[in-house]
């Protein structure tokens, strides 16, 4: 199988994946006996930086090597000792996970695919010299670099520091210790530590995982009831509307959920009033402002690529830009030549999510293969993004779509949008779903990180 035909074996599969059994199946030993080993020669060499660990990076690096082959070197540069997986980190809200489940290591990538795994923070990037900075003041230098470091968070009006997310009133919208503060607090609602209603605001889109706020709604309002709790979980959204899947989450808060979550849209203006009483304000529907005082306060805040790449004039913020503009044949900046942007910091017409990432990644692998044999970019790729969403502890529904490029405008769009297709679908809440759910992510993050 060529790589062509790899890349659409990806996609066209329904989860974006080749259907590897022992994948399917997943348990170590498997996996394992699933790694492809790396070609000795294929003709190409060069030499690629890669800033950013995460589903992005690693499966850029990965692929790389086992396309490129051992004259492709790849450096990965990450500044955390291993990866800890935001997809699943809402079941650690709710006691079903630990953040030790969601842990990956560079193991593998290292060991068998043989990239150089480099631990430490990129400050800046000279694209005169194609060089990468590091605190501390090692550079490294390369013939293409890749950006995959997701994204920052803003802070939110009425806040004074980034600290406060780290102390008081987590975000938990990049998993790590804000996630086991945002679980420790409602551990306390349920000893009776704290009380009051938990409060969870959605940034307008887009952000990163635009389901995972509702979804975090719904598993926070379950597990409230299973521990028969009474308060609510009240909605903020900045959003006019529920993003995406709308019939199912718009079925959970009015059935399943009805006592429990309490949707608000169209909330502007949002502020912290008082960090320590975890009020909040917001103007409403009517333009009526409002106070809410919240017992745990989840205030999911705007995002955006690292100030680092705007410092690089990847994008530009007085432009109101939040995230890379990129091509998305090979995801090269548009604007600043051999470097590509991959995952949530690249802004492109597909989710900010961790599927995508590595679906990004594979065509950015392919693109970058062939610009290094001076050879065309393929012009038709194809990207698939699935996603499983939690509703209950045991009941989960999905949405999958998959996205085509359309040369007219340089884009990525999913075919129903232009011309009826059905290249978009979505399932409601089920318990097959769920197990299904287990099988996706385990395979997603085998595809990742072995
Ligand atoms: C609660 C929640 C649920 C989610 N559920 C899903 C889901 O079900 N399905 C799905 O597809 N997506 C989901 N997502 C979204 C998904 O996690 C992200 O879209 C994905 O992680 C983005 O990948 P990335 O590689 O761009 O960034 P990340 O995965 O965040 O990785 C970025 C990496 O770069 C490193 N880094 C950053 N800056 C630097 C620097 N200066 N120097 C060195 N290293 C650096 C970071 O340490 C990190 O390891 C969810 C997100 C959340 C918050």
């Amino acid at each position: 199988m060529n790589r062509r035909q790899f890349l659409e074996a990806l996609s066209l599969s329904s989860l974006g994946f080749m259907a590897l059994p022992s994948l399917v199946r997943a348990d170590e030993e498997d996996i394992a006996s699933a790694l492809f080993p790396v070609p000795t020669y294929t003709g190409i060499s060069g030499t690629i930086v890669i800033v950013g660990g995460g589903m992005a990076g690693v499966t850029l690096a990965k692929y790389l090597r086992l396309w490129g082959g051992t004259g492709v070197k790849v450096t990965l540069i990450e500044k955390a000792p291993s990866y800890t997986s935001n997809i699943m980190s809402n079941k650690v809200l709710t006691g079903q996970m630990t953040l030790a489940d969601l842990n990956y290591v560079y193991d593998t990538l290292k060991n068998h695919y043989g990239v150089q795994v480099v631990s430490g923070t990129v400050t800046g990037i000279d694209s005169g010299d194609q060089t990468v900075a590091l605190a501390g003041g090692a550079s490294y230098g390369y013939d293409r670099l890749v950006l995959a470091p997701g994204l920052e968070f803003d802070l939110l009006d009425g806040m004074e520091d980034a600290k406060e997310y780290d102390t008081d009133i987590p975000h938990a919208w990049q998993a790590g210790l804000q996630t086991q503060l945002l679980r420790d607090q409602l551990l306390e609602l349920k000893s009776g530590a704290r009380s009051g209603d938990v409060v969870i605001t959605i940034p307008k889109a887009p952000y990163r995982c635009p389901p995972g706020p509702y979804e975090r709604a719904c598993v926070v309002a379950d597990w409230q009831y299973q521990n028969n709790l009474s308060s609510q979980v009240i909605v903020l959204d900045a959003n006019a509307d529920i993003l995406v899947e709308r019939d199912n989450f718009t079925a959970a808060f009015n059935g399943a959920h009805g006592y429990t979550v309490d949707y608000r849209p169209g909330c502007k203006d949002l502020k912290i009033v008082d960090v320590m009483s975890r009020t909040v304000s917001y103007v409403d529907v009517d333009n009526k402002k409002q106070n809410v005082t919240a017992g745990v306060l989840n205030p999911i805040p705007p995002q955006r690529a690292p100030q680092w790449l705007a410092d690089a004039k990847l994008y530009n913020p007085d432009a109101e830009e939040r995230s890379v503009p990129v091509n998305v044949l090979s995801y090269e900046s548009t604007r600043v030549p051999l470097v590509h942007v991959i995952g949530d910091a690249s802004l492109t017409t597909q989710p900010k999510a961790g599927h995508i990432g590595n679906q990004q990644a594979k065509t950015c692998a392919d693109a970058i293969l062939r610009l290094l044999q001076n050879q065309p970019l393929d012009p038709a790729p194809v990207t698939n993004s699935a996603c499983y969403t939690p509703i209950t502890a045991t009941t989960a529904t999905w949405l999958s779509a998959v996205y085509q490029y359309d040369a007219k405008t340089g884009t990525m769009f999913i075919p129903s949008q232009h011309n009826g297709g059905g290249a978009i679908s979505t399932s409601e809440p089920s318990t097959d779903n769920y197990k299904d759910m287990q099988v996706w992510f385990k395979t997603l993050m085998a595809d990742t990180f072995t």
